[in-house]
């Protein structure tokens, strides 16, 4: 099974669930909130398993944390994986909107003048403009566009561009989610939970999502296992 998507360092008991992902043989991307709880996070996992870390900067942080670029910056070479970071257009985050275009713009640019990054990207109620911020930084790796909740005009558009997607259970449970995904290219999914925003048993909550996708795929649930395999050793080739 595969996590593209979750927040190991905010679950209830992080060390617990690292274990129980370690024996289930899970492929995870452990992504942060906040360049400083980077380190720590990292140290959660092993080394070179099947576990990696993303080193993230929340679109709804940068308000309350306006100046950790620096930190970003310093960190990243330590790793290929870069998460959550993005933009968020809801109202409650309308005053840090300015930061948070200087953040992921910035993002962007280190991303690809550091050889290019796999990147998960928030993007809630700023579908367009995080669209065009990426276009504007081709070299910056491969955008992974997380619950992505924009038009269908957004969702071709990012199809074009070559934007993967991370999908969850909740996703899979309503009409336009799953519009959005007979949409979508086969090869370009992976599945996430959000863990523990979303859901709060990882692997349930995985079991769910790749029963969803094999009735939209009209696969059974080995064949689905399967594409998804691939599509992640495709991402990291
Ligand atoms: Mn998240």
């Amino acid at each position: 099974m595969i996590d593209f998507h979750c927040h190991l360092d905010l679950m209830d008991n992080p060390t617990t669930v690292v274990k129980e992902l370690e024996e289930a043989c899970a492929y995870v991307l452990s992504v942060t909130t906040i360049p400083k709880a980077f380190p720590k996070t990292s140290r959660l996992a092993a080394k070179g398993g099947r576990i990696r870390t993303a080193l993230g900067y929340h679109p709804q942080l940068v308000g309350e944390r306006p100046n950790e670029l620096s930190i970003f910056e310093k960190l990243l070479p330590e790793t290929r994986y870069v998460g959550e970071v993005g933009l968020d257009g809801g109202k409650d985050f309308a005053n840090s909107k300015e930061g948070q275009v200087k953040v992921f713009k910035t993002i962007l640019k280190l991303c690809a003048s550091n050889g290019s990054k796999i990147i998960s990207i928030h993007s809630r109620h700023a579908a367009s403009a995080v669209l065009d911020m990426i276009n504007q930084y081709p070299k910056c790796g491969v955008p992974v566009l997380h619950w992505f909740t924009g038009t269908q005009d957004e969702l071709n558009r990012a199809i074009q561009m070559g934007c993967w997607f991370s999908i969850g259970a909740p996703m899979l449970r309503s009409k336009k989610g799953k519009e959005a995904l007979s949409l979508i290219p086969k090869d370009r999914i992976l599945t996430e939970t959000d863990a523990p925003f979303a859901s709060t048993n990882i692997q349930t909550s995985l079991v769910t999502a790749t029963k969803g996708l094999a009735k939209i795929w009209n696969l059974d649930q080995a064949e689905v296992d399967s594409q998804l395999k691939t599509n992640l050793a495709v991402l990291v080739a």
